[in-house]
């Protein structure tokens, strides 16, 4: 602990964003992070507890009142090893995790917590800039041969992993670019995606070989956002490699099956953000879904939505409205009952931020048109009654749309791509596999693990990277008989 006083005489600092009438003019990042001495002074605030909350509210359990000490006095590079000790990837979690650290950190109590992802933000962009991340090469190597399947966080953190254990580690990819949701859904107001690439130049350098646009399966025409030109069967990998590792992450979108569904102007989200971040990407695209001068309506008040808000107005839409079913939660949670646990509480995002009317208990009952098109959305308020969400009688109202965006989440992996593999499934539909014990990550056959959300079911990246990382030390343990790789 760098300064014992630090935490009464701070006050906690928010990263500065460019003006919203700025950053809506452009995909790039807006978010600036924290100058040296604004970090010193934040890194001063950690009481350094003694039991760490943060640490265990953090699912990779980042070591963060040593880096906090260390950042407060000046140590930059020794905090950059310790936060690499236990997360690949800082540059991810430091610019697009919601930090359930921060809800279990002790100050949190009855003061602001600290700022620990804007700290781990710093960190990692200070390593970047100053050439101090760099290829981890392991010469000794197993002779050992291990695919991944699946590009985005987990897969990555599983590759880089079991490549500096000294295996051969394939990643399979069925985009044209690596990366995952990272990539293709996550705007690059959020993450610019040269973060990404600079990642892979690394993990080339240690050993990793990525192979885009291959599809693993049998039916190379299914799958989101399916870029692939050519297909590799699982028996193929099979007989080329010792372990495979499935992360492919939960791809198939919930619907909202309700009369009007076939008009044209609705579309997933997942149909409609990968569009600009290829556009970004200098891709040529034979059409584009454009929210320019129209009424949007997202539906959904998650994480998607709210991406989907921000490219809309990127776009110049006319208006943007979300909607979510579920009753508005409270500005404030009761700290008392919920620490060190993550609240249920209002959140805004920095694209709510840049305009969007947000309405919540709204149920949309049909959509409606004329001549194919999408004109307007039928809704209802919700409300819950005995434990069962129903309609509230009289609340119907109509909402004019010329597009409107399903945020409503995902259900499961696609399961075509599991039956191809003839895995055994949990009961919604993902892999299954524990995460503790002796069969750790492993799925009902003999050389197939699996990782990320194509296990967990939709997630957030920080929870993939650990689940990678677990799932490399589960295959190294598997192939080698023991393993040093941390868990
Ligand atoms: C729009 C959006 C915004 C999000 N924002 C955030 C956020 O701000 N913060 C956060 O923490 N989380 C966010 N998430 C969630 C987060 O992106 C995911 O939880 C995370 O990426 C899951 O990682 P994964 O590696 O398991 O799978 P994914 O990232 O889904 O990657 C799986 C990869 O496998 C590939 N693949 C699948 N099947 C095959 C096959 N048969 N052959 C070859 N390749 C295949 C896919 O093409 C994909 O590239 C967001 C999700 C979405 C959709
Ligand atoms: S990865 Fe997320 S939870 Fe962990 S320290 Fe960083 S911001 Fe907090």
């Amino acid at each position: 602990m760098g300064k014992p006083t630090g935490f009464m005489e701070f006050e906690r600092l928010a990263e500065a964003n460019l003006p919203v009438a700025e950053r809506l003019k452009n995909y790039k990042e807006f978010v600036l992070h924290l100058s040296d001495d604004q970090a010193k002074t934040q890194g001063a605030r950690c009481m350094d507890c003694g039991i760490p909350f943060c640490t265990s509210g953090c699912p990779i359990n980042n070591i963060i009142p040593d880096w906090n000490d260390l950042v407060y006095r000046g140590d930059w590079q020794n905090a950059l090893d310790v936060l690499h000790s236990t997360n690949n990837f800082p540059e991810f979690t430091g610019r697009l995790c919601p930090a359930p650290c921060e809800a279990a950190c002790t100050l949190n109590i009855n003061n602001d917590a600290v700022g620990i992802k804007s700290i781990e933000h710093a960190i990692i962009d200070k390593g970047w800039e100053n050439g101090w991340v760099v290829p981890q090469v392991n010469a000794k190597k197993t002779g050992k041969k291990i695919a991944v399947v699946g590009s985005g966080p987990a897969g990555l953190a599983a590759a880089q992993q079991l490549a500096r254990a000294g295996h051969a580690v394939t990643v399979f990819e069925k985009n044209s670019r690596i990366g995952g949701l990272m990539r293709y859904g996550i705007p690059d107001f959020k993450m610019e995606k040269s973060h990404i690439d600079r990642r892979v130049t690394q993990m080339e350098a240690e050993g990793v070989t990525f192979k885009t646009s291959v599809f693993i399966g049998t039916d190379s025409d299914i799958g989101v956002n399916n870029m692939a030109t050519t297909t590799i069967t699982p028996e193929q990998l099979d007989k080329e490699f010792d372990a495979v590792i499935l992360a492919g992450g939960a791809e198939t979108p919930r619907d909202l099956p309700v009369p009007g569904r076939e008009l044209t102007g609705i579309y997933p989200a997942m149909d409609f953000l990968p569009q600009q971040n290829r556009v970004n990407a200098g891709d040529a695209l034979p059409e584009q879904i454009r929210a320019t001068g129209k009424h949007v309506v997202v539906i959904g008040g998650g994480d998607t939505g709210s991406d989907c808000v921000g490219t809309s107005n990127r776009h110049g839409a006319a208006s943007v409205t979300q909607f979510e079913v579920m009753p508005r939660p409270p500005e404030q949670e009761n700290k008392s009952l919920v620490w060190p646990n993550w609240p249920m509480k209002l959140r805004t995002s920095s694209s709510h931020e840049e305009g969007a009317n947000r309405d919540w208990s709204v149920s949309t009952k049909a959509f409606l048109g004329s001549n194919g098109k999408l004109e307007k959305l039928l809704c209802a308020r919700v409300e819950f009654k005995e434990g069962k969400m129903v309609e509230v009688p009289g609340s119907e109202f109509e909402v004019k749309a010329d597009l409107v965006f399903l945020a409503m989440g995902f259900v499961n992996p696609v399961q075509k791509v599991l039956d191809a593999f003839g895995v055994e499934k949990d009961g919604r539909n993902n892999v299954k596999a524990t995460t503790e014990g002796a069969n750790a990550y492993h799925t009902n056959l003999a050389k197939v693990f699996t990782a990320g959300d194509m296990r967990r079911g939709q997630s957030l990246i920080v929870w993939a990277i650990r689940e990678g990382r677990q799932c490399a030390r589960a295959v190294d343990e598997f192939l080698m008989g023991s393993s040093v790789l941390p868990r």
